[in-house]
């Protein structure tokens, strides 16, 4: 049977299922958990470890990337490491260096026992095409960004099974989409599942989610050539680099406004000010703390925004 390795940020999936392990996203079953964490700075980092722990969430091992993109997960996830639960730690090279992060590939292959079948990497290539397409299609007015969002965040494990996630991927319905103004959400993703849902039916249409952009962004035929792109995996690296990202999708997209998502006790919030300088669009703001559907406040505070870009466009 394939084990199933637990994964706390972006790593490459066509990796682990290349060494013939399932990846599992432990964020993805954050905004729908009922789990109230025991002892919390962040709630995503929170309720994974006290899922993990009190069994709640069943993995063979634990990949916690701990360097360059969550430094809440490097303490839960040794939390989780010392019950005893098989844990590797992947570091991104701030640097960008290349031959860093093949290491931490090599590093993370012999953890899972070794490359089994390279096939895997084309076939996740050919599913991130499918991926960049449906982006396209949000960007033509032709695909609801709620389906899309649900889709693009599901590219860091591929739902467990490439095969049942394509068929998925071919069934989003497509659609005219009508809206008062087009946004970009930039920011770790909002911890609650239905903001997307919630800004839609406001008249916000999402044509951009930076995190979930770079899942499809980066990919690779083989090792060499993974390395060299997931070592751009812009959420883990400087933010000047991340900026320039943004500005050439916020540009591409035609967006009317942003909307920063901040998490509570996130190292990631201290960015709101800095994005306020270097983008040059009306920005809202939002933080979030526990998992439950939006809060009334913030959904008036979406509205206020959406009048407000509508009045000014
Ligand atoms: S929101 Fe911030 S602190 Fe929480 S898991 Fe994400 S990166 Fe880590």
């Amino acid at each position: 049977m394939t084990k199933t390795v637990g994964i706390t940020a972006l790593i490459p999936p066509e990796l682990i299922y290349a060494c013939h392990w399932q990846p599992f996203d432990v964020n993805n079953i954050v905004p729908t958990s009922h789990t109230s964490p025991r002892s919390k700075l962040c709630a995503w980092t929170a309720v994974w470890r006290d899922m993990i722990l009190d069994g709640g969430m069943y993995l063979d091992s634990l990949v916690v990337v701990a360097g360059g993109d969550c430094h809440n997960a490097l303490v839960d996830g040794q939390k989780v490491a010392m019950s005893g639960k098989p844990t590797h730690y992947f570091f991104y090279p701030f640097d960008r260096d290349p031959e860093y992060m093949e290491s931490q590939l090599l590093h993370l292959t012999e953890f899972l026992g070794g490359i089994k079948e390279t096939g895997m990497f084309k076939q996740v290539w050919d599913l991130k095409q499918k991926g960049k397409a449906l982006d396209r299609l949000r960007v033509e007015d032709r695909v609801r960004a709620s389906d899309v969002f649900s889709a693009l965040i599901s590219f860091s494990d591929l739902q467990g099974d490439p095969v049942a996630f394509e068929k998925c991927l071919d069934n989003i319905l497509r659609t005219n989409v009508e809206y008062s103004s087009r946004v970009a959400l930039i920011g770790v993703p909002p911890i609650y599942p239905d903001f997307h849902e919630v800004a839609e039916s406001l008249g916000l249409h999402i044509v951009y989610d930076e995190l979930p952009y770079e899942f499809i962004r980066l990919g690779g035929g083989d090792l060499r050539s993974i390395a060299r792109s997931y070592r751009d995996y812009s959420f883990s690296g400087p933010i000047e680099t991340r900026i320039k990202v943004i500005k050439r999708e916020l540009d591409k997209r035609n967006v009317d406004g942003v909307i920063h998502y901040t998490q509570f006790a996130c190292h990631h919030t201290l960015e709101d000010e800095i994005f306020r300088e270097y983008l040059d669009y009306p920005i809202l703001t939002v933080q979030g703390d526990l998992p439950r559907p939006t809060p009334e406040q913030i959904v008036l505070r979406l509205e206020a925004f959406s009048e407000m870009l509508e009045v000014s466009t």
